[in-house]
């Protein structure tokens, strides 16, 4: 019988991640999601996919804990035959200030989930994906920011620097698997319209910055889910370590 090809996705409640869930199952792929306390809406996405045939599901993770994440692809390995797609999404933005006002507990969360949760999920993807280790290759997508190149000025040093080490990652990931069967890609959105912007604590953020952008708008999350499904997808079959900005043109 022909498989449908998996994909996990964290962070698929809302925004970014519920977007690629939802495109992703049209595209063809059983998807497994994470969320952290919004359970309603992790359901939702999960009815969605389910509505397309195909098989979804919603596991609980908050990706501070190294054990959560475990644990939440050992459920992965429980319910699909195996792992193809890796959406490593999940993130956070604390109270906009200029940095030397950014209190270190604020950095430390944003560390903990959008830098070293993301190092401790890829871990544990290339651990089921790697042919040296016993897997059948596959492909992983880290959320980055174009704030790792604009750096956040006077508003989100401590985001911006947390994204720094996604791209890092992603370039020296991609090189170490990519002749183990696993290309590693990242996108950096710009100002995207989800709710992360409202723990900035600037209403409307977007509205007010997209005068900088030079395509003058905000983005949808669904424009940034097609550029992370065509790299999750084999028609990026020979892309591996590209940091593919999805920012209207911010950040050139
Ligand atoms: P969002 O709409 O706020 O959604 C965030 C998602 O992450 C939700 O599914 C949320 O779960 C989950 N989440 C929150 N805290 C978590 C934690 N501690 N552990 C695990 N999951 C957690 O945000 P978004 O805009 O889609 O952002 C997704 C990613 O895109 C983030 O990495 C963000 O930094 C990046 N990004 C966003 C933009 C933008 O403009 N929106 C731009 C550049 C990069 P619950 O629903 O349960 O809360």
């Amino acid at each position: 019988m022909q498989r449908n090809p998996t994909l996990f996705i964290t962070g698929g409640s809302r925004g970014i991640g519920a977007a690629t869930a939802r495109l992703g199952a049209a595209a063809g792929f059983d998807v497994a999601i994470t969320y952290v306390s919004n359970a309603d809406a992790a359901a939702a996405v999960v009815r969605d996919v389910e509505k397309t045939g195909r098989k979804a599901f919603a596991v609980q993770c908050d990706t501070q804990s190294p054990a959560a994440i475990e644990a939440a692809f050992a459920e992965v390995d429980r319910r699909f035959d195996r792992l193809d797609a890796f959406f490593n999404n999940a993130g956070i933005l604390g109270p906009a200030a200029r940095f030397v006002d950014i209190p270190i507990a604020q950095l430390t969360s944003v560390l903990a989930v959008n830098t070293t949760g993301a190092f401790v999920a890829a871990q544990a993807a290339v651990r089921r994906m790697s042919t040296r280790l016993g897997g059948k290759g596959g492909a992983i997508v880290n959320m980055s920011s174009i704030a790792a190149k604009l750096g956040g000025p006077f508003e989100a040093t401590d985001y911006a620097f947390s994204k720094g080490g996604i791209d890092t990652l992603t370039v020296g990931l991609a090189k170490e698997l990519a002749a183990e069967g696993v290309r590693v890609n990242a996108v950096r959105p710009g100002l995207i319209y989800t709710d992360i912007h409202d723990s900035s604590g600037i209403a409307g953020r977007v509205e007010k910055l997209k005068a900088n952008v030079p395509m003058q708008r905000g983005g949808t999350a669904e424009e940034v889910a097609e550029a992370v499904l065509w790299l999750l997808s084999d028609k990026a079959s020979y892309v591996t370590g590209t940091l593919v900005d999805v920012a209207g043109g911010r950040g050139l």
